[in-house]
C-alpha cells in the first residue's frame, strides 16, 4: 500500500502532467441526516487511476460502487475530500470556482443519459447552447453547430425539432452537443443503458469514429458489458476503489478462451 503510494507519487513528478486524468488517493464522502440519524457513505476510498490522452476508458462496477461519484469529481462537477485529481495537468479542485468553471467549460463535453435536448430548439439551436453559454453570438455559434451536425452525419437536419428525429438521430445531436466546442475529454454516464444492443453498438461506433480523433479522450460510465469491447481499457471498481485496470482486448480474448 504505502509502496503503491510512493510508485504513483513519483508518476505525478514524471508523467502525470501528460496524462488526460491522473487520480491519486481520491477520496470522497457524502453526510445526510444529523444527531443521531446521520449516516456517511464513503463513496471514494482512495481511487488511484490514470487515464492516457487519446484513450477510451471505462469505469465499470456494480451499482453504488462509486462510478458516477468518480465521474463527477474528475469532470469538476464535485470536489473530492482528499487526494489529487489532475485534469489535463491541472488541479481543477483547487481552482477559484470561477476559473474551474472556466476551465471546465473548454476543456470537458458530457453525453447525459437521457440526452436532455431542449424540445422546443431546433438540433441546430440545442448544439449551439454549449457556445451561447461560453459568450459566442448567435450567428457564429450555428455556424459551428452546423458544421458539427455534418460530422455526425446529421447536416440536413439542423432544422429539425429533437421530436423529429429518432432515438440514434438524437444520441447523435447529444455527441454533437458534447463536441462543439472542442473539448480536450468527454464524459459519459451510462450512454447506452436505455438503448438495444444494436443502437448501442452504433452509438459506440460513432464515439470511436468522432470523438477519438485529435488526440481526445473518452471516459465512460458503464455497467452495459455488451459494449466493453470497444473500450481500450476498463477500470473495474467496486466498494469506492479502482481494484484494477485492464486491457479490453486481452479481456474479449479471456472471454473467447472460455
Ligand atoms: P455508482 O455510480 O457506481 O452506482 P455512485 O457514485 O452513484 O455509484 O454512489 C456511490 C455511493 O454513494 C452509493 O452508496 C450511493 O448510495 C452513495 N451516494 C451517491 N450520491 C449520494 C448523495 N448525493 N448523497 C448520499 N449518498 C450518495
Amino acid at each position: 500500500m504505502g509502496s503503491d503510494i510512493v510508485a504513483a507519487e513519483h508518476s505525478t513528478d514524471t508523467g502525470a502532467a501528460s496524462l488526460a486524468i491522473h487520480c491519486l488517493g481520491v477520496q470522497k464522502s457524502y453526510t445526510s441526516g444529523s444527531g443521531p440519524q446521520r449516516t456517511v457513505t464513503h463513496a471514494l476510498r482512495g481511487v488511484n487511476l490514470d487515464v492516457r490522452r487519446g484513450e477510451l476508458m471505462m469505469l465499470v462496477g456494480p451499482s453504488g460502487c462509486g462510478k458516477t461519484t468518480l465521474l463527477s469529481v474528475l469532470a469538476g462537477i464535485l470536489n473530492q475530500d482528499s487526494g489529487t485529481v489532475l485534469v489535463e495537468g491541472e488541479d481543477i479542485n483547487h481552482l477559484p470556482e470561477r476559473q474551474r468553471s472556466a476551465f471546465r467549460g473548454h476543456a470537458l463535453g458530457f453525453v447525459f443519459q437521457s440526452y436532455n435536448l431542449i424540445p422546443s430548439l431546433s438540433i441546430s439551436e440545442n448544439v449551439s447552447v454549449p457556445l451561447i453559454i461560453r459568450g459566442c453570438g448567435w450567428d457564429e455559434a450555428s455556424v459551428r453547430a452546423e458544421a458539427m451536425l455534418a460530422k455526425v452525419g446529421l447536416g440536413d437536419r439542423a432544422q429539425a425539432l429533437p421530436r423529429h428525429l429518432s432515438g440514434g438521430q438524437q444520441q447523435r445531436v447529444a455527441i454533437a452537443r458534447a463536441m462543439v466546442h472542442d473539448p480536450k475529454i468527454i464524459v459519459c454516464d451510462e450512454p447506452t443503458s436505455a438503448l438495444d444492443q444494436d443502437t448501442g453498438h452504433l452509438m459506440m461506433e460513432l464515439f470511436r469514429e468522432v470523438v477519438l480523433t485529435e488526440g481526445r479522450t473518452l471516459v465512460i460510465v458503464t455497467h452495459d458489458s455488451r459494449i466493453f469491447s470497444f473500450a481500450d481499457r476498463i477500470a473495474r471498481m467496486n466498494d469506492g476503489e479502482v481494484l484494477e485496470v485492464v486491457e479490453a482486448a486481452s479481456l474479449s480474448e479471456e472471454t473467447h478462451s472460455h
